[in-house]
C-alpha cells in the first residue's frame, strides 16, 4: 500500500469513482460522508416494500463506466441495460404518444404526418451534432486546464465551422432543421430536464441528441441504479478503503498553501496528505475557504441547473398507458420554459418526468403494484425559498398524471414521499437546492468552471457535478479520471 493518504469529503459517484482509481493505484484512501449511505444523489429509498432510485434513473455514455472498471482491472460489477425505446413523450392536447427510438426508421414513423421528410432532416441534424461532439470531446471535456489562456488555446483548435453554433440558441439550431413544434420540443427535452431552457442554451448542446439518438443511447442498470454503488463498495473494501458515514465536515484547517485537516461535527480533525472534495466545488470554496469569488452573492449570480421536486409513489395495481421513462408536457412549451426557472411560485400545469422502474424490474415493487418516481423541474431556492406548498404541487401532478393515463393513482397510493428543493439542499448540501449543480453555459465550462484543483491550496482537488467537466453520471466519472491524472503527477506514489 502506498504511503500517501487521501481523504475524500463526500461519497457521491465522483468520489466513489475517484476512490476506486486512487486506491487501486496504491493510495491510502478514506471517505467521510454526511449521510448514512454512499452514492449522494445516486441513492436508494426503501419504504413500505417499495424500492426507489432517489435521483438518476438513466445515463448516456455508458462506456465511461466500462473504462472506469477496465482501468482498475476489474469486471464491471453491475449489468448495463440499454433503453429501447429511449423514452416516451406525452404532450397535452395531443392523443398521440411519441415513442423515441434510436432506430431512425422507427423514429421517422413516430413523426409521420407531423414532420415531412423527417429521416433526411434528422440525419443532417445529427451529422452536425456528431461533428461537434467528436471535435470537442478531447479538447474541452476530457482535459485538465490550468489557465483560461490554455483553455482558449484548446478551444481555438476546434474547427472554425462550429463557430456560429456559439451564437445560436439550442432552439434556433432545431428551427434550422425542423418545422413541427413536436419535433423541436421533444429534441429540446434533453436540455430542459437538465434544467436549462432551449431558448437560452447555446446550440452546441444539440450534441446531447447525438449522444442519445446515435452514439451510445441511454442506459440504466439491471436491478436499479443503486446497483452501481452496491457494485463499487465491495471493490473499495477489497482495497481497504474505509467509509465513515454520518460524518459531516463542518470546518477545515489550512495554511497559505496547504490543507491540514477537515473537521467533522464532533470536532474530530481528519488529517491526510491530500484531500478530494466531492461537496459542491463552488459552494465549498465560499463556505469553507472564504473565497471572495464564491460569496453567496457571487454564487447567486451564477447560472444553476434545475431544482428537483421529486415524488416517490408506491401504487396498488398496474397502471396502463405508461412506460418505463415518460415525459408529460403541457401545451405551452415556450411560455413555460421561459418562466419556470425564474418564477417565485410553484409551476401551474407542471411539466414532469415519470420513471416506472417496476415495468422492467419487478423486484422493486410488491406483486401487482407499481413504483413511480416523478421529477418536476422547479425554480431553485434563490427564487423560491419556501416550499411549504409542496403538498399542493404534488397533488396537482398526481391528479394530472391520473387523468392522462386514465388510472386513479391518488386512491391507490400505498406509500408516498416528496422531496422539495429544500430537502435536496439539506440532504446533500446542494447549493440552494440546484439538482445538477452549476449550469454549462459557455462561461461556466472548462477553465471558466470552478477548477478541479484548488487555486491556492496545493493538496486540494475537487470532483463532482460543479467542477470540471460537469454534471451527470458519466461526466463525473470522467472527472474522477481527470483528478487522478493530476494527483499521480503532483503526488506520485513512491
Ligand atoms: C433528481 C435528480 C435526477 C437526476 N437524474 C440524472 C439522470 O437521470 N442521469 C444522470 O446522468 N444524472 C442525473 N442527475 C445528476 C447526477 O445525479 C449528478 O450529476 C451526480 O450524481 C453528481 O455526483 P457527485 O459526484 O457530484 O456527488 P453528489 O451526488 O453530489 O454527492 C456528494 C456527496 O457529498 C456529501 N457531502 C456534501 N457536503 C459534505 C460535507 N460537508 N461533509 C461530508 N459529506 C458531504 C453529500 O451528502 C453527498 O453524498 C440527477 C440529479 C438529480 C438531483
Amino acid at each position: 500500500m502506498g504511503n500517501k493518504k487521501v481523504i475524500l469529503v463526500g461519497a457521491g459517484l465522483g468520489s466513489l469513482a475517484s476512490a476506486l482509481r486512487l486506491s487501486y493505484a496504491g493510495y491510502q484512501v478514506e471517505i467521510l460522508e454526511k449521510q448514512s449511505t454512499a452514492g449522494g444523489r445516486l441513492n436508494i429509498l426503501q419504504k413500505d416494500g417499495f424500492t426507489f432510485d432517489v435521483g438518476p434513473s438513466f445515463f448516456s455514455m455508458s462506456y465511461e463506466f466500462v473504462e472506469l472498471f477496465k482501468s482498475i482491472g476489474e469486471p464491471i460489477p453491475f449489468e448495463l441495460n440499454e433503453l429501447n425505446p429511449l423514452y416516451t413523450v406525452n404532450i397535452a392536447g395531443s392523443d398521440r404518444v411519441f415513442q423515441i427510438y434510436k432506430d431512425l426508421d422507427k423514429l421517422a414513423n413516430e413523426f409521420k404526418g407531423i414532420e415531412s421528410d423527417f429521416e433526411t432532416k434528422v440525419r443532417a441534424y445529427l451529422k452536425g451534432a456528431k461533428e461537434i461532439f467528436h471535435d470537442t470531446e478531447y479538447k474541452v471535456v476530457k482535459k485538465n486546464f490550468d489557465s483560461i489562456v490554455g483553455f482558449i488555446a484548446s478551444m481555438a483548435t476546434v474547427p472554425l465551422k462550429h463557430l456560429p453554433k456559439l451564437f445560436r440558441t439550442f432552439w434556433a439550431e432545431l428551427e434550422r432543421h425542423f418545422d413541427s413544434e413536436e419535433v423541436k420540443i421533444i429534441f429540446s427535452l434533453v436540455a430542459f430536464f437538465l434544467g436549462a431552457t432551449p431558448f437560452n442554451t447555446p446550440s452546441v448542446y444539440n450534441l446531447l441528441n447525438y449522444t442519445e439518438l446515435e452514439h451510445d443511447g441511454y442506459w440504466n442498470v439491471k436491478g436499479g441504479m443503486y446497483k452501481i454503488v452496491e457494485g463499487i463498495l465491495p471493490l473499495l473494501e477489497k482495497k481497504g478503503v474505509k467509509i465513515h458515514y454520518n460524518t459531516e465536515i463542518k470546518s477545515v484547517n489550512y495554511n497559505k498553501s496547504k490543507m491540514d485537516s477537515v473537521v467533522d461535527q464532533s470536532g474530530k480533525a481528519w488529517t491526510a496528505d491530500l484531500f478530494v472534495i466531492n461537496a459542491d466545488a463552488a459552494w465549498f470554496r465560499g463556505h469553507f475557504l472564504n473565497r471572495k469569488k464564491y460569496t453567496e452573492e457571487k454564487l447567486d449570480a451564477l447560472e444553476w441547473t434545475l431544482a428537483p421536486f421529486t415524488i416517490y409513489l408506491g401504487v396498488k395495481g398496474t397502471i396502463p398507458g405508461i412506460h418505463h421513462h415518460n415525459y408529460f408536457l403541457g401545451d405551452n412549451f415556450r411560455d413555460y420554459a421561459d418562466t419556470i426557472f425564474r418564477s417565485s411560485v410553484a409551476p401551474k400545469k407542471p411539466y414532469y418526468y415519470v420513471n416506472v422502474a417496476s415495468k422492467s424490474n419487478p423486484n422493486c415493487a410488491p406483486e401487482n403494484c407499481e413504483n413511480l418516481f416523478i421529477l418536476c423541474p422547479v425554480p431553485d431556492m434563490r427564487v423560491k425559498p419556501n416550499w411549504d406548498d409542496a403538498e399542493t404541487l404534488a397533488n396537482e401532478i398526481i391528479e394530472d398524471l391520473s387523468n392522462r393515463v386514465g388510472y386513479d393513482i391518488q386512491n391507490n397510493i400505498l406509500t408516498k414521499t416528496v422531496y422539495t428543493p429544500v430537502d435536496w439542499k439539506n440532504m446533500f448540501n446542494l447549493y440552494k437546492g440546484s439538482g445538477l449543480g452549476l449550469a454549462h453555459g459557455l462561461n461556466q465550462i472548462g477553465a471558466f468552471r470552478p477548477s478541479n484543483k484548488d487555486e491556492e491550496l496545493n493538496n486540494v482537488y475537487y470532483v463532482g457535478a460543479s467542477t470540471t467537466p460537469g454534471t451527470g453520471l458519466p461526466i463525473v466519472v470522467i472527472g474522477s479520471k481527470l483528478i487522478q491524472e493530476r494527483i499521480l503527477k503532483d503526488f506520485p506514489i513512491s
